[in-house]
C-alpha cells in the first residue's frame, strides 16, 4: 500500500453514522483488466467534480491498494491481508471489477470480499440518462434502487454435487428423518434466510428511503411457494418496520382500512409484490415503483433486467455495503479483450462514484457528476458501446469520455 496523499485523515463510524472529514483518505482499487483504464477516468472526473463543487475545501485523499491479478503478482495472494486491514481501516473504498482465479479454489473475490465484510446490502439504482440507447418506449419511468440481500439464500456456497458424499449423507436425512421425497443421486443446495439477514437489509432499504425522500418501499419475495424462507422475508419485513418505523412507514393496506387511500404526507408506504408479478409491474408499470428490497436470487435477476431496461448495463453503477464498511463498485466484469485499450466504457464506475459522493454526504459533487456525465451523453461523444448504438454517435477514448465529462461540468 502506498500512501498517495499522507495528509488525508481517516473516515471514523460511531452509532451508525460516518464521519467525513474535509480530506478523507478513501481506498482505491483500480482491478484487473479494464479496471486501471476506467479507474483513471474515474478519479479524474470525481476529483474534477469535488474541487469544483467546494472550491478546494474537500478533497479525496486517495489511498491506492491492490487486489487481484496485480495483488498475486506482487504478493502471492490475490486478496491480501494488508488491502483486507486497509479497508477495515478507511472504512470506504471504491474499486473496479476484479477477475475470478483460475482455479486455486476461490470461488470469486468479490463474493469473498461481500462475506470477509459482512456487505450484506448490495445497492443497484437504476435510472435513465437521456441519450442512452434502449429498447424502451418510456425508459424514463424507471427510477428505481434496488437493496439485494448479498450473504444468504440460496447464494450462500451451500450446494453439494450429485452423488457426493456430502450430497448423499444430507439426501439420506431428508429421506429417513423428514419424509422428503428426494431422488437418491440429486444435486442438493441451501436456501438459508434468517430473520436478522432480512430485517437488517430491509431497515437498510427503509432508512434509504427515509433519507434520500423516497415514497416507497416494496419487499420482492417469492413467498407464495417458498412460505418459509422467502414468505418469512415479507413478514419479517413489516414486524421489523412495525417495530422501528411506526412513525414514518404506512403499509399498503393500512392505505386503504386507515387512510381511505389518501396517501399521508411525509410517510412512506412499504409493500411487498411476488417477484414474478414484479417483473411485469416494472415493464408496465415502472412508475410505480421506488425503493425495492430483495432476498439475493431475485436481487440479482431484478438489478440486471432494470438496468438493461434503461440500457444502461454498461454504466449500471452498485455499491456493497455493510454496517461500517462500503465498497463502490463498477458493476460489469474486468472484459479482458479491452484491457489497456483506454476504449471501455468508465461510466459504472463514474456513477459508483457519484454514490460514493452521495454516500458520504457530498452530494453537490455527486450531483455535479450525474448533470456532466448526462450532457456528454447528449453530446453523443461517447465509448465504443454506446456509439455504436447510436445512429449518429462519435466513437471517443475512454479517458476522453471522462476529460468530456470533465469539460462539462
Ligand atoms: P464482463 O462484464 O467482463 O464482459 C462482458 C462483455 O461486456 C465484454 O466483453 C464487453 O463487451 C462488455 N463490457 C463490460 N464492461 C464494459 C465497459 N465498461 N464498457 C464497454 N463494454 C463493456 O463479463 P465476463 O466476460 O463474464 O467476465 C470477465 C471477468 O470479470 C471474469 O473473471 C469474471 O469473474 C469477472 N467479473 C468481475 C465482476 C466484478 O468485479 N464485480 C463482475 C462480473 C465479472
Amino acid at each position: 500500500m502506498s500512501a498517495e496523499n499522507p495528509q488525508g485523515e481517516y473516515i471514523t463510524f460511531s452509532e451508525g453514522e460516518y464521519q467525513i472529514p474535509d480530506r478523507p483518505l478513501i481506498g482505491a482499487l483500480p482491478g484487473d483488466g479494464i479496471g486501471p483504464d476506467i479507474w483513471s477516468a474515474t478519479k479524474m472526473v470525481l476529483e474534477a467534480a469535488v474541487a469544483k463543487a467546494y472550491a478546494g475545501k474537500r478533497k479525496i485523499c486517495w489511498q491506492p491498494l491492490t487486489a487481484g491479478e496485480a495483488a498475486f503478482k506482487e504478493s502471492g495472494s490475490y486478496l491480501p491481508e494488508a488491502t483486507l486491514a486497509a479497508i477495515e481501516k478507511l472504512k470506504i473504498a471504491i474499486k473496479g471489477p476484479l477477475a475470478t482465479p483460475i482455479g486455486g479454489g476461490i470461488r470469486s473475490l468479490n463474493v469473498a470480499l461481500r462475506h470477509h465484510f459482512d456487505l450484506y446490502a448490495c445497492i443497484r439504482p437504476v435510472r435513465y440518462y437521456e441519450g442512452v440507447p434502449n429498447p424502451m418506449k418510456r425508459p424514463g419511468d424507471l427510477d428505481v434502487v434496488i437493496f439485494r440481500e448479498n450473504t444468504e439464500d440460496v447464494y450462500a456456497g451451500l450446494e453439494w454435487a450429485a452423488g457426493s458424499e456430502e450430497a448423499e449423507a444430507l439426501g439420506d436425512y431428508l429421506r429417513d428423518k423428514l419424509k422428503a421425497k428426494v431422488r437418491p443421486g440429486s444435486a442438493l443446495g441451501i436456501k438459508p434466510m434468517s430473520p436478522e439477514g432480512s430485517k437488517r437489509l430491509i431497515r437498510a432499504a427503509i432508512q434509504y428511503a427515509i433519507d434520500n425522500d423516497r415514497k416507497m418501499v416494496t419487499m420482492v419475495h417469492k413467498g407464495n411457494i417458498m412460505k418459509f424462507t422467502e414468505g418469512a422475508f415479507r413478514q419479517w419485513g413489516y414486524e421489523m418496520a412495525k417495530a422501528e418505523f411506526a412513525d414514518k412507514i404506512i403499509t399498503e393496506e393500512e392505505l386503504v382500512t386507515k387512510y381511505e387511500g389518501e396517501w399521508p404526507p411525509g410517510k412512506i408506504i412499504l409493500n411487498d409484490r411476488i417477484a414474478d408479478a414484479m417483473f411485469q409491474q416494472l415493464l408496465l408499470r415502472p412508475d410505480e415503483y421506488d425503493v425495492l428490497a430483495t432476498p439475493n436470487l431475485n436481487g440479482d435477476y431484478l438489478s440486471d433486467a432494470c438496468a438493461a431496461q434503461v440500457g444502461g448495463l454498461g454504466i449500471a453503477p452498485g455499491a456493497n455495503v455493510g454496517d461500517g464498511i462500503a465498497i463502490f463498485e463498477a458493476t460489469h466484469g474486468t472484459a479482458p479483450k479491452y484491457a489497456g485499450l483506454d476504449k471501455v466504457n468508465p461510466g459504472s464506475l463514474i456513477l459508483s462514484g457519484k454514490m460514493m459522493l452521495d454516500f458520504m454526504g457530498w452530494r453537490k459533487a455527486g450531483a455535479l457528476v450525474e448533470k456532466a456525465l448526462q450532457a456528454t451523453i447528449l453530446g453523443r461523444r461517447v465509448t465504443y458501446d454506446l456509439a455504436r448504438q447510436m445512429n449518429d454517435g462519435e466513437e471517443v477514448r475512454c479517458s476522453t469520455f471522462g476529460e468530456l465529462i470533465v469539460a462539462a461540468m
